[in-house]
């Protein structure tokens, strides 16, 4: 386990006390498989991937998990206009999205060099970030080649 990894869980742990709520086995799990996955995911995958493993996990468990862990500041929402919520985990690798107007598809990709620059700009205007989307819309690979 890496550093980053445990550090979210120590997180949740501490939201979850002070809550008064218990680290149930059940969200341990769930916490497992979303920090596992490393990129962002949405109810209904992790409930299948989950489900796979554990088969005493409902969809609403796992649906109230990932409130509580955008909700202990551990994962925050993205939403790409496509009807689904996704979650990513908070102050992990920035990800950017490529999505496909065509067929939907979400492809997330990472270029620390443009999130430096833009992190610089925005201090250099004396602007503190809150929060950031960046999403680039357009018609995939598979899309281009079908429609020839
Ligand atoms: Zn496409």
């Amino acid at each position: 386990m890496n550093q980053t990894k445990q550090k979210v869980k120590e997180q949740f742990h501490l939201f979850l006390s002070k809550k008064g709520l218990k680290a149930t086995l059940q969200r341990s799990l769930i916490l497992d498989a979303f920090l596992g996955l490393d990129r962002s995911t949405h109810i209904d995958e992790l409930y299948l991937l989950l489900r796979g493993r554990h088969s005493n996990i409902g969809h609403a468990t796992v649906y109230r998990a990932l409130r509580l862990f955008a909700a202990a500041g551990i994962a925050r929402e993205v939403n790409l206009g496509d009807g689904l919520t996704r979650y990513e985990v908070a102050g992990g690798k920035r990800r950017d999205y490529l999505v496909c107007n065509d067929c939907g598809t979400v492809t997330e990709f990472e270029n620390s060099t443009i999130a430096r620059h833009q992190a610089e700009l925005a201090r250099n205007l004396g602007f503190t970030v809150q929060s950031l989307k960046i999403e680039l819309r357009g018609i995939c690979g598979n899309c281009q080649e079908r429609q020839g």
